[in-house]
C-alpha cells in the first residue's frame, strides 16, 4: 500500500520536537495505508489505530512513528 506520489509530496520531520500540523498535511500510516488530515474539526485516526488527531486537546499520536510519513498534498499545476 501506498499513496499517490504524484497526489502527494513527503515531509521531513523531527518526531522528537513534535508533530507538524498544516491543513495540506497528513500523516500516512503504512500500516493501514490510510492518511489521516493533521487538522481537521473533528477528531480522527486511522483505522489500526497507530495515527490518532486529538483536536480537543490539540494532540498528534502516534504509536509508531517510524511506520507513518508525513506527506503534504501537491498544488495541482494547473492553478
Ligand atoms: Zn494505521
Amino acid at each position: 500500500m501506498s499513496f499517490d506520489k504524484a497526489e502527494y509530496e513527503v515531509v521531513t520531520f523531527d518526531p522528537s520536537v513534535g508533530f507538524p500540523v498544516g491543513k495540506n498535511l497528513f500523516y500516512w500510516c503504512s500500516i493501514c495505508g490510510e492518511k489521516v488530515p493533521s487538522l481537521s474539526l473533528n477528531s480522527a485516526g486511522c483505522k489500526c489505530g497507530n495515527v490518532f488527531i486529538d483536536t480537543d486537546a490539540a494532540r498528534v499520536a502516534i504509536k509508531e512513528t517510524e511506520k507513518v510519513k508525513l506527506v503534504r498534498r501537491k498544488r495541482k499545476s494547473w492553478l
